[in-house]
């Protein structure tokens, strides 16, 4: 049996943990062992927390280094999309931002790196989700925005 969903949201840190409740509540008819579900919810707020910190660059959040921020980007943050889709017992799930793009994605795949150590990120973000989902594609257009599809 095939069961899609998706949600479009505000780019806002809040909703990092809407993103990861949402996906909770979509698989939980399948009954999922604890450790999954939290291996899958750990995978959606990385990306989605990659996609409001470093594809939109936080606009509609925090400021940077204490920066104010501009009131255009409170207004009009960006949207991330979450598409899933089961199939049987087999999730996927399309994390999109029409943010700033990556330049290098195996670079920025790699365990450790960062682009914002400012920030205190460790660079775990993509280790993680490549380590507690099967399989990970990560598709970006720099200036176009970034999707990452991943499938448990
Ligand atoms: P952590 O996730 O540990 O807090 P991080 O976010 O820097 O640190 P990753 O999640 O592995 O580490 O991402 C690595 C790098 O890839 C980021 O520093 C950023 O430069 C780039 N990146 C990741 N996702 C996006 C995105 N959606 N848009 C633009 N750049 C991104
Ligand atoms: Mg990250």
């Amino acid at each position: 049996k095939r069961n899609e969903m998706e949600i479009v949201f505000d780019a806002v840190s809040c909703n990092e943990s809407f993103a990861r409740v949402a996906v909770a509540a979509f698989i939980t008819h399948l009954n999922p062992t604890l450790e999954e579900l939290a291996d899958i919810k750990t995978a959606v707020s990385e990306a989605v927390t990659n996609a409001i910190i470093h594809g939109y660059e936080n606009l509609a959040g925090y400021s940077r280094h204490g920066e104010s921020i501009p009131a255009y980007s409170i207004v009009h943050p960006g949207k991330v999309r979450m598409h899933c889709v089961l199939d049987g017992d087999m999730l996927s799930i399309e994390i999109t931002d029409q943010g700033k793009g990556i330049e290098d994605i195996k670079k920025a795949m790699e365990p450790l790196f960062t682009t914002k150590p400012e920030l205190d990120r460790s660079g775990m973000g993509f280790a993680f989700m490549e380590a507690f989902m099967d399989d990970l594609e990560v598709e970006s257009t720099p200036g176009k925005g970034t999707r990452v599809h991943m499938w448990k």
